[in-house]
């Protein structure tokens, strides 16, 4: 080797580098080695992380075991999306076999439920053991193509960007819509005046659950007509909807009073519970409230999830993996100091959170008013302990600024 022989790649001199390794008509520096390696290494781990292997996959009851671990109750909206997810890796191996099979159709999935009982909490812990692109996206952004806000092909530029634009693996990919009934139809009659937000977005969305080739966007934004389409088929995509519906209960009691006192009704019909009508909700429901009849044909699952009773908010506190009161002792811990929160401190936080209204969500803003003094001035300290009693909590509550808490 000359000392006047250079890396091929960077151009680097031989005196310049720790170590230059020589090929048959080409030479590497220690540096551009290590680079190369790296990206090797990156890309290999793309390409892994979107295979799906049949021995890796978790079976429903499984999906659903580890769903219990983050989300409180919901049994019933879990078991569903555990068994979407399954038959969704089912059809994606199936394609990949001879053609004369029978061919397992997708089942979108609507999740209906009042907001804060876990929705995207569910689609989030679903995308934790994923082994394809998801992503989230909010259907309160979208509008008819050419109005301000979002065509509805964003979504797939998002998931695009999730893959790192690997088409391929993006066509098999999972989407969560959240929110869809903010793009219902704004009263009972079809509007003469646009309806921006409302049916053109549900006409837009038809053409991504249906399954089409979709001209998307790359970096998303409006289409332009210089900018270079990537062409995604949405056959083998899976869509998960959410949405809290308000006011659907008032539809769903409805048709069942029809149901109890019209023609064939049986005197020995089931109880209805009247707290908790959303598991009663039918596809004719979403209708009434303003969902076109293609767009509900394209969901054909469709769940609820139950509204958070004392019970539940006082286990979303402690249980899940990663429970509001486990964050508060790490963060606690990292300063050395022991964190002990009483019992009936707990119970405390919940009875605020039922007497706000504020649902699980305020359960944390609730915790934070009640934790912000001895967040702020314990790690100056030189404590080992801090115990929270009822009288503490009460105290640091009633100092805090409710009407924040109930904004929040
Ligand atoms: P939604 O999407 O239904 O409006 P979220 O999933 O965003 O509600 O819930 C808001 C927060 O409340 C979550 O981040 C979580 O901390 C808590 N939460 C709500 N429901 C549950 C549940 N069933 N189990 C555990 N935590 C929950």
């Amino acid at each position: 080797m000359k000392n006047t022989d250079k890396c091929s790649f960077c151009g680097r001199d031989r005196r310049d580098v720790t170590l230059l390794v020589s090929g048959v008509n080409a030479f590497i520096c220690d540096m551009c080695a290590e680079q190369a390696n790296l990206i090797v290494r990156e890309e290999l781990k793309k390409k892994g992380e979107f295979k799906l292997n049949k021995s890796k996959l978790l079976k429903p009851k499984e999906i659903k075991s580890f769903l219990d671990q983050y989300v409180i109750g919901q049994d019933e909206a879990k078991k569903f999306l555990s068994v979407a997810v399954y038959n969704h890796y089912k059809r994606l191996m199936q394609n990949s076999k001879t053609e004369d099979e029978v061919e397992i159709e997708k089942s979108n999935i609507l999740l209906v439920g009042e907001t804060g009982t876990g929705k995207t909490l569910l689609a989030r812990t679903i995308a934790r053991m994923l082994h394809v692109p998801f992503t989230i996206v909010d259907a309160t952004v979208l509008t008819e193509a050419g109005y301000v806000g979002e065509d509805v092909e964003s979504i797939l530029t998002r998931l695009l960007q999730v893959a790192d634009y690997n088409v391929e693996a993006a066509e098999k990919g999972i989407v969560f819509i959240d929110e869809l009934d903010k793009i219902a139809r704004k009263g009972d009659n079809p509007s003469i005046t646009r309806d921006v937000s409302g049916e053109g977005v549900q006409q837009g969305l038809l053409k991504l659950l249906e399954g089409s080739v979709v001209n998307v966007p790359p970096q998303g934004g409006r289409k332009h007509p210089e900018q270079k389409m990537i062409a995604v088929d949405t056959k083998n995509i899976l869509f998960i909807c959410g949405g809290a519906f308000e006011g659907i209960e008032k539809k769903i009691a409805q048709r069942l009073n029809t149901q109890i006192v019209g023609y064939g009704a049986s005197k020995n019909r089931d109880y209805i519970d009247k707290d908790n009508l959303l598991q009663y909700i039918a596809p004719q429901d979403l209708r009434v409230f303003g969902l076109i009849p293609e767009i509900i044909g394209r969901l054909p699952v469709l769940t609820y999830l139950d509204p958070l009773d004392r019970e539940a908010l006082r286990s979303i506190l402690t249980e899940p993996k990663n429970a509001i009161m486990k964050q508060y002792i790490k963060l606690f811990d990292y300063d050395g100091i022991k964190l002990e929160v009483e019992e009936d401190v707990l119970n405390y936080i919940v009875d605020k959170a039922i007497e706000f209204k504020l649902g699980a969500r305020g359960l944390r803003s609730i915790c934070e008013a009640i934790m912000i003094d001895a967040m702020f001035e314990l790690p100056s300290g030189d404590h080992q302990e801090m115990i929270i009693s009822l009288e503490y909590a009460q105290k640091k509550l009633e100092k805090a600024n409710v009407k924040r808490l109930k904004a929040a």
